[in-house]
């Protein structure tokens, strides 16, 4: 639509587009408000909107991903949560312990959260875990440590859905749901993300194409949900020295077909400790909207393999160090 379309114009469209069987999807921007068209099988007919008031043009999109695609919508996502944002000038960090382990333990850390400026706080309670007999998350019962902790600190609660009774809890305590890599492809999954009220972090998984990864995120678009948030997390390759390999070129590659913000996770992807800060500095030098980090209180737990947690210390030091690179490459570039 055209930057001085009125909401009558918008609701116009959209009802052509119902009339014709299809579902609309209203994404506004900054500026401009973009309307995806979903649920044809054939191209529509363009000349249907082309001389309707406030559209600027009528176009198709031949990519098999729509809803995440800049050909619909040229102008960037910034998910809004609460007075705090993701995809602004503004870098956004996630950062708490892998899991929620105690209430001591996560009070502790979001103690340190708190103070480094960050505006969100993560800790899974429902982990899905390789072992079968590893810590599978406090459910429940950590979710009510995180809404003491979101009350106490201000601080916004992003944690991991990992079905889709999970997903419901999770919007009752939380305020970004997360998808984890392993749930990267459970479509039904996505699509009850996608009928949620709160935004989605989509982590790519461990073997994800951009295709893929942007089709998942259609998933839950086409729900109707349209505040979904890109996480780089690390792909599966050949190397020996970090866990999986933290695919940054991902960031500047999706950046250019996709208006959605994108973050990165240098703990899971390295997996190793002292790689996690050079990670989220050069992470930073090509241009993410955030970042999700693990910190934790030493002496943690031995329930969990905290070998990517960031001690209190160190993470205050990377967090010093990413603002400083951010602001730099805001001031060179402008707000990607
Ligand atoms: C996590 O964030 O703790 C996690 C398990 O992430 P991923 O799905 O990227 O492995
Ligand atoms: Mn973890």
């Amino acid at each position: 639509m055209r930057a001085d379309a009125t909401r009558k114009d918008i609701e116009a469209v959209v009802r052509v587009i119902t009339e014709l069987g299809f579902k609309a999807h209203v994404m506004p921007g900054p500026t401009r408000t973009a309307i995806g068209i979903t649920g044809n099988k054939d191209a529509v007919d363009s000349s249907h909107f082309e001389n309707m008031h406030g559209v600027a043009e009528a176009i198709r999109v031949s990519k098999p991903y729509k809803l995440t695609s800049l050909d619909l919508k040229p102008e960037k996502t910034i998910v809004r949560v609460g007075d705090s944002s993701i995809g602004e000038h503004e870098l956004a960090i996630i950062a708490g312990p892998c899991a929620v382990e105690s209430r001591e333990q996560t009070l502790a850390v979001a103690e340190v959260v708190h103070k480094s400026g960050a505006q969100f706080f993560r800790g899974g309670v429902f982990k899905p875990r390789t072992p079968l007999t590893a810590f599978q998350g406090l459910g429940e019962e950590g979710l009510e440590i995180l809404a003491e902790v979101r009350e106490r600190y201000g601080l916004k609660i992003v944690t991991e859905a990992v079905d889709e009774h999970s997903v419901e809890l999770v919007e009752r305590y939380a305020d970004i749901i997360q998808i984890g890599a392993r749930n990267m492809q459970n479509f039904s999954l996505l699509r009850h993300a996608g009928r949620a009220r709160l935004p989605i972090l989509l982590k790519r998984g461990l073997g994800a194409t951009i295709d893929e990864w942007l089709l998942a995120a259609e998933y839950v678009m086409v729900e109707g949900n349209y505040n979904v948030i890109l996480c780089e997390r690390g792909v599966r390759t050949f190397s020996q020295h970090t866990e999986d390999t933290l695919d940054l070129a991902v960031i500047p590659a999706v950046r250019s077909i996709s208006h959605l913000p994108l973050i990165i996770d240098p703990s899971h992807g390295t997996g190793k400790n002292y790689l996690v800060a050079p990670l989220a500095r050069a992470g930073a030098a090509v241009g993410i909207d955030g970042l999700i980090v693990e910190v934790n209180e030493p002496p943690s737990s031995t329930r969990l393999n905290h070998g990517q947690e960031l001690t209190p210390d160190q993470y205050m030091q990377m967090v010093f160090d990413v603002r400083a690179i951010h602001e730099v490459i805001i001031r060179e570039n402008g707000n990607f």
